[in-house]
């Protein structure tokens, strides 16, 4: 009889980026989410790419990829792997869709990633998805109940469960749980945050604290954060236009995402107040609210070209105020503060993590939010994901708390396979020698 095999190729335990699922069953296929990781040793933007060698030299039938959201660590990787992949259906909700069409199309690469609505569901091989609506740090993320042959497992990638969204379209509890009402064998969930007691803040805690940042400014705004943070520039936006500024995207990222979001309707704004980067010298100071990518200092971004005075547009003012609204994702706190150094020795005024601690909150659950998901699906096994072996052996102690036992709670190594055989039973199976190929973003 066929086995049910849950293979991380990007990694998967221990590590939170490089994000690539692999669902085997006999010859059949299913990949859920195709992302890039980040190395260790920050010293330029390299990425990871997820190895595929399992998948390719077993030949394996793979009948789609599903997408979870739309970060860069879970599906940036496409056009890389795409290729060697052989013609796979791509799905994604509304935006991810859109963002991993528009990845793919930056590479020349032709295929259609197609929308699945939430409402939809579709089969692969024997594999059945129903995609279920989420709350995370970008808008339109799925979760996924997979039916297998041995049993329903409920992919639960990023999230949090944001009670007031900024969109006013919080989690599908009542999808959550008539999906899991059957009886789910495993529950894969992210982790990330388990150390975290409590719920995390929604996103729209912040407008206060950007409200209270522009107030009385006479200079120019500029803001910085994920270009994904589609919520968190919609803020920025409402309140720049409250304070009569006009806003101006920077750079390529942010540029993309903000267009493709708005085409959507997941982002907007009058027309009018939109300024192209070649007209911001027409306008005065405090006229102005720039929104630029390079949060997380990235080489080649807007904001470390306009720290080094490089930019070709932008040169920094000792009047200009930038904000980050972002965490400093481990790893490139180096980077982030040698702009941050940079920009205080001209002048300018820069409010951060460390000075200011109002101007982000996480995009992942916490500990209450991971109980809450595992008592709504209430599944056989869990799988924590997302998170290094801390988080997950946090999250095994979580789910103690709820009467779960502790050989309920799987914990692979890394690039460890997970089997279920057909009497649903789960086994670790055999170590992958993963090694993930590292190439250069820029190149
Ligand atoms: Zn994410």
């Amino acid at each position: 009889m066929n086995k049910l095999r849950i293979i991380p190729l990007g990694g998967g335990p221990g590590t939170v980026t490089s994000n690539m699922w692999l669902y085997e069953y006999g010859t059949d296929a299913l990949v859920v989410d195709c992302g890039i990781g980040f190395p260790e040793d920050k010293v330029s933007d390299d990425i990871l790419l997820p190895d595929i060698s399992y998948l390719t030299t077993k030949r394996l039938q793979l009948h789609g990829v599903i997408l979870t959201h739309g970060h860069d660590d879970h599906y940036a990787a496409l056009p890389h792997l795409l290729p060697q992949l052989g013609s796979p259906p791509i799905f994604g909700s509304r935006l991810t869709a859109a963002l991993a069409q528009d990845k793919l199309e930056e590479f020349k690469l032709k295929p259609k990633v197609q929308v699945l609505k939430e409402t939809d569901q579709i089969k692969l091989g024997p594999f059945t998805i129903d995609p279920i609506h989420i709350t995370h740090s970008v808008p339109d993320a799925y979760h996924y109940l997979i039916t297998t042959p041995v049993g329903r497992i409920y992919h639960g990638s990023d999230f949090k469960f944001d009670l007031t969204p900024l969109d006013h379209w919080p989690p599908n509890f009542s999808k959550i749980v008539a999906l899991s009402r059957p009886g789910v064998l495993c529950l894969l969930a992210d982790c990330l945050r388990s150390e975290r007691s409590g719920m995390t803040p929604s996103e729209t805690t912040l407008t206060p604290a950007l409200k209270r940042e522009l107030n009385h400014w006479g200079g120019r705004l500029i803001f910085t954060t994920m270009s994904s943070q589609i919520h968190r520039i919609q803020q920025a936006i409402d309140v720049a236009l409250g304070f009569g500024r006009r806003i101006c995207f920077i750079g390529r990222s942010m540029e993309r995402t903000s267009q493709i979001a708005r085409s959507l309707g997941i982002l907007s704004y009058p027309q009018k107040a939109l300024v192209k980067p070649r007209e911001i010298k027409r306008f005065k100071d405090f006229q102005l609210c720039l929104i630029i990518s390079g949060s997380q200092g990235q080489e080649a971004s807007s904001l470390t070209r306009y720290a080094a005075q490089k930019h070709k547009i932008i040169k920094p003012k000792s009047t200009d105020k930038i904000i980050y609204s972002t965490d400093i994702i481990p790893g490139n706190e180096q980077a982030v503060f040698k702009v941050i150094d940079q920009l205080v020795r001209l002048g300018a005024s820069v409010v951060y993590q460390e000075t200011t601690d109002d101007l982000h909150v996480s995009g992942h659950a916490s500990a209450t939010e991971q109980q809450l998901l595992m008592e709504l699906v209430n599944p056989q096994y869990l799988y924590p994901i997302g998170g290094s072996f801390r988080h997950m052996y946090r999250f095994k102690e979580i789910s103690k708390q709820l009467g779960f036992k502790a050989q309920q709670c799987i914990l692979p190594d890394f690039g460890q396979v997970v089997e279920f055989d057909d009497s649903g039973k789960s086994r670790l199976a055999e170590i992958l020698p993963l090694k993930l190929p590292r190439i250069n973003q820029n190149l």
